[in-house]
C-alpha cells in the first residue's frame, strides 16, 4: 500500500495483517543506496496475524524479502483469537496492544488459546507450538507508539468487542480499524448493548477517514476512504435501527447472505443482554 507497509490476508476468514516499517529517520541516502545495504534499516511491527500455519510461516521470508527489518514489536487491534496469532510466527517478539486488550486477557487467561484449538479442531488444522502470548505489553490509548523515527497513533475502538484499538499510520495514511468497517460483515456486538460504544467508534474513525488514502478493515477488502465511508454510514443506519426494532432491522446493501443473518440474530440476542 506504501513503501512502508504491506497488507497480508489470510485465506480464511479474510483477515487482514498489516506489517508497517518507520524509516531510521533522514540520513540523506536514497532508497536505492538503502535498498543494497545487507541489513535493511528502520523498525518494524506486524499488526495482527494471518491465520494459517503456512501463512505465518511465511511472514519472516516476506519480511526478508521486501526488506523490510525483522520485527521489533507485535500490535493486536484487539484481543479476539483470529488477531492474536503474531507469536507463532515470531515467538521472541512482544506483543503490544491497548490497555483495554491488555486487561481482557489478564481477565480470561486462555480463552485465545481454547478459541484458536476449536478453530483447529473443526479445520484439521495442525500447528508445530502451541500460542504463547507472552508477557503482554498494555499501551495507553488514544496515544502514540514510537517505530523508529515515525510514530503510529493508537485510538481508541471499542462496541465489537469492549477492548481494542485502531491504528493510524500518518505517514502513509493508512487507518488500521480493527473488526469495523467491514465490507464482508455487518457489525457484530459481542457483548451486551454496546451500540453506543460502537457508534462512538465509528465515529472516531469518520474523523480519521478524511485524511486516510487506505482503510484496512480486520476482515475483508482494503478500500479507499470514500468506500469505507458508504460502509461507516450504512454501519450507523443499521445499528440505530437495530436498537429500534430489533430482529426486524434491514441488513446493510450487499451484506444480507446466511452468514451476516446469522451474526444479526447473535447481536440481537446481545442486545436483550442474551449475548
Ligand atoms: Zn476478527
Amino acid at each position: 500500500m506504501h513503501r512502508d507497509v504491506i497488507v497480508v490476508t489470510s485465506a480464511v476468514l479474510h483477515v487482514n495483517c498489516v506489517i508497517v516499517r518507520g524509516d531510521g529517520g533522514e540520513d540523506g541516502r536514497s532508497g536505492a543506496e538503502r535498498a543494497t545495504e545487507a541489513e535493511p534499516s528502520g523498525e518494524t511491527f506486524v499488526i495482527d496475524s494471518p491465520v494459517l500455519p503456512d501463512e505465518l510461516d511465511a511472514l519472516p521470508t516476506l519480511l526478508q524479502q521486501a526488506q523490510f527489518a525483522a520485527p521489533s514489536g507485535l500490535l493486536a487491534t484487539h484481543a479476539d483469537w483470529d488477531h492474536l496469532l503474531g507469536r507463532l510466527a515470531f515467538p521472541e517478539v512482544a506483543l503490544g496492544c491497548a490497555e483495554s486488550t491488555a486487561e481482557r486477557l489478564r481477565a480470561s487467561p486462555g480463552e485465545a488459546q481454547r478459541e484458536l484449538r476449536a478453530f483447529d479442531e473443526q479445520l484439521l488444522i495442525e500447528r508445530p507450538r502451541p500460542l504463547a502470548l507472552g508477557s503482554v505489553q498494555a499501551l495507553p490509548v488514544p496515544g502514540r507508539c514510537e517505530i523508529g523515527a515515525r510514530e503510529l497513533e493508537l485510538h481508541e475502538a471499542g462496541g465489537h468487542t469492549a477492548d481494542g484499538m485502531a491504528i493510524w499510520i500518518p505517514w502513509a495514511r493508512v487507518l488500521v480499524v480493527g473488526d469495523y468497517l467491514s465490507a464482508l460483515e455487518i457489525p457484530t456486538l459481542n457483548a451486551g448493548d454496546t451500540v453506543d460504544a460502537y457508534l462512538a467508534t465509528l465515529e472516531r474513525l469518520r474523523a480519521l477517514l478524511g485524511e486516510s488514502e487506505h482503510v484496512v478493515p480486520g476482515h475483508g477488502p482494503v478500500t479507499d476512504a470514500g468506500r469505507a465511508l458508504d460502509v461507516l454510514e450504512e454501519d450507523v443506519a443499521y445499528l440505530n435501527e437495530l436498537r429500534r426494532v430489533g430482529a426486524d432491522a434491514a441488513l446493510p446493501a450487499g451484506r444480507r447472505a446466511p452468514q451476516q443473518r446469522a451474526i444479526h440474530a447473535q447481536n440481537v440476542r446481545a442486545l436483550a443482554g442474551r449475548g
